[in-house]
Formats: structure tokens, sequence, C-alpha cells
């Protein structure tokens, strides 16, 4: 397994893979990697004749009092999981090659970006859909994949993919959880071992609305109220939003369906956590 920080050294790789048909599968990550990368890896693995990795905390996907300076980071063990998952290249470039001074280039989508995370996150979406094109202009993948954990973020990648005619193929990849449900995530490792309790509603909320919707509910408005009052009964949940949207452009609903989405976040502590589940698809 090669370990590349030059961008220029990792566009160089990508050279031959392509002159000689080879497709390349990325993953893309922020790094402190657990089962859920480990699930994009493998199916990586799967498609790909060479399998890239990035490790990269992207500054401009930050808001100002977010968590960029203590995100969790852990390289070795990153390199051992990745090793194990048969990486080929981790690409971990520094902040100063991918945003040099004088840098003032961003790409921006819209409808898309800004409900949701979007709106607790003003511009967030700007600098993930920023660095992933400048990501996919090193890597040049065939196939990059990303988990359905983050399912704004994968609908705005495929917006933005389509849109620019980007020669990536997308794929979305469903959301690891832990034995007790807990969705996995590198933010997990903020929570104390009380707060990781309370941060059990998230799933007890998606079941309690898969539930209802099972039963024949189709209401938004019933549905929201009863997602909802899960989350009221734990003190040290804070609701940042529930929301019921179709699948694909994330519009508004009055009724759900087959394919709409249960988006949810929640603020635990100091600790943003989201969740969602697709109804008609499996948690
Ligand atoms: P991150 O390192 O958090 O930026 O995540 C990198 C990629 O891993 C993104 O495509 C995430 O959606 C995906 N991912 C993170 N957590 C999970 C999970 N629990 N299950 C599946 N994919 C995940």
């Amino acid at each position: 397994m090669k370990i590349i920080n030059s961008i220029f050294h990792m566009q160089a790789l990508a050279v031959a893979p392509e002159r000689e048909g080879r497709r390349i599968a990325f993953v893309p990550t922020m790094g402190y990697l657990h089962e859920g990368h480990a699930s994009l890896l493998r199916e990586g693995r799967r498609r790909g004749d060479v399998l890239v990795l990035s490790i990269f905390v992207n500054p401009i996907q930050f808001g100002k009092n977010e968590d960029l300076d203590s995100y969790p980071r852990d390289l070795e063990r990153d390199f051992q999981l990745a090793d194990a998952c048969g990486a080929d290249i981790v690409f971990i470039p520094t902040v100063a090659d991918m945003y040099p001074s004088g840098f003032q280039t961003t790409v921006s989508v819209h409808d898309i970006a800004l409900p949701l995370c979007g709106a607790s996150r003003p511009g967030h979406f700007d600098g993930v859909a920023t660095v992933v094109t400048k990501l996919f202009n090193i890597v040049r993948p065939d196939c990059a994949l990303f988990g359905r954990k983050d399912y704004q973020q994968l609908a705005v990648i495929r917006q933005m993919t389509a849109d620019l005619n980007l020669p990536v193929e997308i794929v979305g990849m469903p959301i690891i959880r832990e034995g007790d449900g807990l969705a996995m995530s590198s933010r997990n490792a903020y929570l104390s071992s009380s707060e990781r309790q309370s941060a059990l509603c998230l799933f007890r909320a998606l079941t309690r609305a898969r539930e209802l919707y099972s039963a024949g509910e189709r209401s938004v408005a019933i549905l929201a109220r009863e997602t909802r009052a899960i989350f009221e009964k734990e003190a040290a949940v804070v609701i940042d939003y529930v929301e019921f949207r179709d699948g694909v452009l994330l519009h508004e609903l009055e009724n759900v369906d087959a394919g709409t989405v249960l988006a949810l976040a929640v603020k635990i502590g100091k600790t943003r956590l989201i969740d969602n589940t697709v109804f008609g698809e499996e948690l």
C-alpha cells in the first residue's frame, strides 16, 4: 500500500491505470476510520482494479464554531484498516497544497444543498462539492463510493456529478450500525457514556417512524409528531431537524411513500449527530 501526500504524485499515479483500462475505485474520507468506511473500501476493492482511499479533514466544509480543530485523528490505525481492506493507495494531501494562498474557485450546488444540514451549516455543501471535485480531478476515479449515512451529501454529489458531467460513477452504500443501532460515525468518539446512551434515540426514532409507516401511516404531520416525541423524552437531546423529504431532490412532502427519506439531526452535548432512513428500503 502506497501512502501519497503530493497532489502531483497522485495525479501521475492515476495516469497508468487510465491508459491501461484499469478501473480506479475511490473512497474519500476524513479519516478516523471505522466499519462504515471499511464497508465502502471493501466494495471499492470489488469494483476497482486500483483502490484509492483519501484522508483529508477539509477545512472549508467546517463552520467557524464547528469541530475542525478537535476532529479525531489516528493515521496509524487508519493505515492498518485501509491495508486490511485492500487499499492500494492512501492519499493524504496537506491543507496548504489543497488550498494554497490565492485559492478562489469553489463549486456551489443550489436548492438541494439548502435545507437540512445546509440550513444549520451554511456553506458546508459548497465546501464538500469543492473538495470532492478537486479530489476527482486528482484521483481520476471511474467510480467513487459514499455512505448513505450522509444522505444529503450523497444527493448533492450525485447532482453535482450529473450537472457538471463528471465522468465518475457515484455508488451509494448502506449505513453501517453498531449492534445497538447507533450509526457508526467518527464523531461518536466525542460522546460520554451517558451521551452514547442518549444517542440511541436516533435509532429509536427511525424505528418508530418505520413501524408507523408499515402500519399504513403516511401523513408527514403525524409521523413528524410521533418521531419528535421520541426525542422530547430525552433531556440531553436537542433536535436540529426532523424532516421527511423526497429521496432524490429533497423536496418537502405532505405524505410519505416508498423512497421518501426521514432525515434526522440532533445535538447531544457538544456533539452533532445525523441519521436517516429511506421508507421501503432496509434500515
Ligand atoms: P467521513 O470520514 O465521515 O467524511 O465519511 C467518509 C465516507 O464514509 C462518507 O461517504 C460517509 O457517508 C461514509 N460513512 C460514514 N459513516 C458511515 C456509516 N456508518 N455507514 C456507511 N458509510 C459511512
